[in-house]
């Protein structure tokens, strides 16, 4: 299959050509066409799978004729700032040769700025939900928008635009075309598609869930005190050029970078106490090569794309399963080769199961030579875990127990006001 064969026109033909495109991508291959021929479209489409070229060239290529004294066309939502301008710049590169103006609407940029901008004429936005929200509230017109795209709408989802969304969705005209990617599928996301979907075609590009085929996964076990020098020892003895590295919490992420440092590694740190400006300098700056660590946490592990990133390394597990496919959709792009390495304590290894559950594949799991965990303090953990979750089992016993026997349903009017006020407060503490 070719781009011209998709129907694509001239001008995006040499841009794509100038940026070495030659083929399209599965998801291009089925969601050009309908997406040229107005259809609503679901795609469940792989993390790194070309989808922004999937909407956006159809979508670039329907506002060729420009059409004098209309508003925005094209809306575009993202769940991050990053994400937001990684689409467009990517629009802003397929339109070179085309006479489309596309804006960023995005936080920490001059609300006012933005509204003169727009005044001035804008074919496609590109938002965050919360952002275009404040444009709508102070007169932002969404009448005139023919297509309506949300990416990674499970990240928008999980990040709490829902409500955004819901309130963003009744501006929009009545006959406009909606695409939704998700890179996962999930109850939350199937209502989302209910509400804005019309008779929608679907694209499912791979497994649901699954992660990208050409990325190379494995678990090295390791104890928790010896993670950093491990992962130390595989940036250093593997010369690895450039490798994405990912906590679970802000903490863990300062903590290692400091542990990082120590060992003459220069790194880069991403997570959400840094300031957006920050987090932006950090990642040009990782992309060009100022340094080869960013540790980051799941905030970065959406919307970056970093061409040919070869390693990505949990040095924790995500707390949601999820969030592996994200973390290791960021290697693997667009059918290059990747791994992606965990390094899992005693804990992590049974996390990992519900990984590989969601996943469908098992992730092999080995060892680094000076590196094996100690078998003392595995059985001493596991006999703690043991203990405590047996102790709570029958504490939990016991107050069933008791509860059973002492507890009578309220009936007079204080009885019911000290049930309600233990209740408050159970809520509270927990
Ligand atoms: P995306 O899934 O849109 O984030 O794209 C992932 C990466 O693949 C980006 O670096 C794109 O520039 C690149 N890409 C998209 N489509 C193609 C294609 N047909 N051929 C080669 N690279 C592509």
């Amino acid at each position: 299959m070719s781009f011209e064969k998709l129907g694509i026109i001239k001008p995006l033909l040499s841009a794509i050509a100038d940026l070495g495109y030659k083929s399209p991508t599965t998801v291009q291959t089925r969601a050009i066409p309908l997406v040229l021929a107005k259809s609503d479209v679901f795609a469940t489409a792989q993390t790194g799978t070309g989808k922004t070229a999937a909407f956006g060239l159809p979508l670039l290529q329907r506002l060729r004729k420009p059409q004098e004294g209309k508003g925005v066309r094209v809306v575009i939502l993202s769940p991050t700032r990053e994400l937001s301008i990684q689409i467009y710049e990517d629009l802003e590169k397929y339109a070179k040769n085309m006479k489309i103006n596309i804006m960023i609407l995005v936080g920490g940029k001059d609300l006012e700025k933005q509204r003169q901008k727009l005044k001035e004429g804008v074919e496609i936005v590109i938002a965050t939900p919360g952002r275009l929200m404040e444009h709508t509230e102070s007169g932002l017109s969404l009448k005139d928008v023919e297509a309506f795209v949300l990416d990674e709408a499970d990240r928008m989802l999980d990040m709490g635009f829902t409500k955004d969304i819901r309130k963003i969705h009744p501006l929009l005209p009545k006959r406009h075309q909606t695409l939704l990617f998700s890179a996962t599928y999930s109850e939350k996301v199937r209502k989302l598609s209910k509400l804005v979907l019309n008779k929608p075609a679907f694209i499912e590009t791979g497994k649901k869930n699954s992660t990208v085929d050409t990325i190379n996964q494995k678990a090295y076990l390791v104890d928790t005190t010896r993670k950093a020098a491990l992962l130390a020892y595989l940036i250093g003895s593997r010369n690895y050029p450039q490798v994405l590295v990912f906590t679970r919490t802000k903490k863990s992420a300062d903590e290692l970078a400091i542990e990082l440092k120590k060992d003459g590694l220069k790194c880069g740190i991403l997570h959400g106490d840094k300031t957006k400006a920050n987090r932006l300098k950090t990642l040009t700056q990782f992309k060009e090569g100022h340094f080869k660590v960013l540790v980051a946490t799941d905030i970065a592990s959406r919307g970056l794309d970093i061409e040919h990133l070869p390693y990505v390394i949990n040095y924790e597990l995500p707390s949601i399963p999820e969030d592996y496919v994200h973390r290791v959709g960021r290697t693997g792009r667009a059918g290059r080769e990747g791994e992606a390495i965990s390094l899992i304590d005693i804990y992590e290894k049974y996390d990992i199961r519900d990984i590989e559950k969601l996943i469908g594949q098992k992730i092999p799991q080995e060892t680094v030579e000076g590196f094996e965990p100690d078998p003392t303090i595995r059985r001493k953990d596991v006999d703690e875990v043991k203990l405590k979750a047996e102790h709570k089992r029958a504490s939990g016993k016991k107050e069933r127990k008791y509860n059973k026997n002492t507890s009578s349903v309220p009936t007079t009017k204080k009885q019911m006001k000290a049930t309600k006020k233990k209740r408050k407060t159970t809520k509270r503490d927990g």
